[in-house]
């Protein structure tokens, strides 16, 4: 058995980069760019008005001023403001050469004529100098970023319609076991519902992954032995779920060996956790998750999630937050490391989910987060200071 800081390491040593495509950018949203994107204009484009208001030279603004014209955004300004003149403009609209101000409407008062005044003691300048967001050629996204909807507004901003991204990692997914069936089916009497399959499906999509789902295989040597041939073809990475505990039928590891699998361990000082499986074969990198939906939901988060991460690219870290426990958190053994499933108050404190074991699947809602019991401790006192990792 090794430690987990032990397994992590041999699953972030085995990564491969995925490759790239080329999507349109409307699409790209979650996505890791895997190219830099640099701006094709100055931004903004010209000297822009913040405000609605009157443009003039800053020395006029004591004078009453002549209104020369009337610029909207989307216009060119046609007059020159001379001295002791303005141009009424729009937010958004171009400030007529030379005019280094913009007071506001709500400072201003009609003097007859086609003239305004100025009502106020002070100005602000109130406008956007040409190039002061963005230089035309700077790059305005890196290459490795995680897209975000406001990349998106600055890729259509900077013309980018096509963008270049870390292709998804194709990851299969196999339940194994005689006793699963399918979740639309009535369960009978030792039968329960296939329900890893589709939480491991939904954790591959929000890491960024493509996932195929192989169905259920039975606890049998050939017939999961051809699935496994299948989707080693087919995938970058292969999950099964159940069969790698200690039972009679629990035939995965001498599978995955028989398929060419190199298994690089097999128990990890975990808990919950401990029978999960990893190894690596020419085509694929392959886990084995325990079958009890909480142990692989977990061993999901802290293994393969960053793993899916450094496939395309990305430097993930878990997003971790400090925050206090409600109350006392204690377990029955501290000889393993504890990943505790936890929810986090109105109040912002921590507590962990009421969970009677690695098959309780209602509590898992409930969490929020993950904090970790290193081995050896038993006990974490009401008011200490936790991390919560994000799930
Ligand atoms: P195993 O590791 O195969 O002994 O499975 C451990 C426990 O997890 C057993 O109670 C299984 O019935 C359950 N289990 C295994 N696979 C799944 C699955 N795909 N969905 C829900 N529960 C499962
Ligand atoms: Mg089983």
């Amino acid at each position: 058995m090794i430690s987990f800081e032990e397994a992590f390491s041999i699953v972030m040593s085995n990564v491969f980069e995925t490759g790239t495509e080329t999507i349109p950018f409307v699409s790209s949203c979650s996505r890791i760019l895997a190219e830099d994107i640099k701006s094709d204009i100055n931004m903004p484009p010209f000297n822009r008005s913040a405000v609605d208001g009157y443009a003039c030279h800053s020395s006029d603004l004591q004078n009453i001023l002549e209104v020369v014209e009337v610029i909207a955004a989307g216009k060119a300004p046609l007059h020159k403001v001379g001295k002791d003149q303005c141009s009424k403009i729009m937010t958004g609209a171009i400030v007529p050469e030379g005019c280094d101000l913009v007071f506001m409407v709500e400072e201003s008062e009609n003097a007859g004529n086609n003239k305004v005044r100025f009502t106020g003691t002070e100005s602000k300048a109130n406008l956007s100098l040409k190039g002061e967001d963005v230089k035309i050629g700077e790059v305005v996204l890196r290459k490795g970023k995680f897209v975000l909807p406001q990349d998106i507004a600055l890729m259509a901003s900077v013309g980018h319609t096509s963008v270049k991204v870390k292709t998804k990692p194709v990851i299969g997914i196999i339940s194994t076991g005689d006793e699963l069936i399918d979740p639309s089916l009535t369960p009978g009497i030792s039968q329960i519902r296939n329900s890893n399959s589709y939480q491991i499906g939904a954790q591959i999509a929000r890491s960024g992954g493509e996932s195929i789902d192989y169905g259920i295989a039975p606890d049998n040597e050939q017939k999961t032995y051809s699935i496994i041939e299948k989707a080693l073809d087919e995938c970058d990475v292969l999950i099964l779920t159940g069969g790698v505990s200690m039972g009679d039928f629990d035939f995965v590891p001498a599978v995955l060996e028989r398929s060419g699998v190199k298994i690089l361990f097999d128990r990890v000082n975990v808990q919950p956790g401990k029978p999960t499986t990893f190894g690596v074969h020419s085509k694929a990198i392959v886990f084995g998750l325990p079958g009890n939906p909480v142990s692989s939901f977990i061993q999901f988060e802290m293994l393969v999630r960053p793993l899916v991460n450094r496939m395309v690219g990305y430097n993930w870290i878990p997003r971790e937050i400090k925050l206090r426990l409600a109350v006392d958190c204690q377990r029955k053994s501290d000889s393993r490391k504890g990943l505790i499933p936890v929810k986090i108050n109105y109040d912002n404190e921590v507590l962990s989910v009421d969970f009677h074991g690695s098959a309780h699947i209602a509590a898992l809602s409930e969490a929020d987060g993950i904090i970790v019991m290193e081995p050896g401790i038993r006990s974490l006192k009401k008011g200490e200071i936790v991390n919560v990792r994000q799930i």
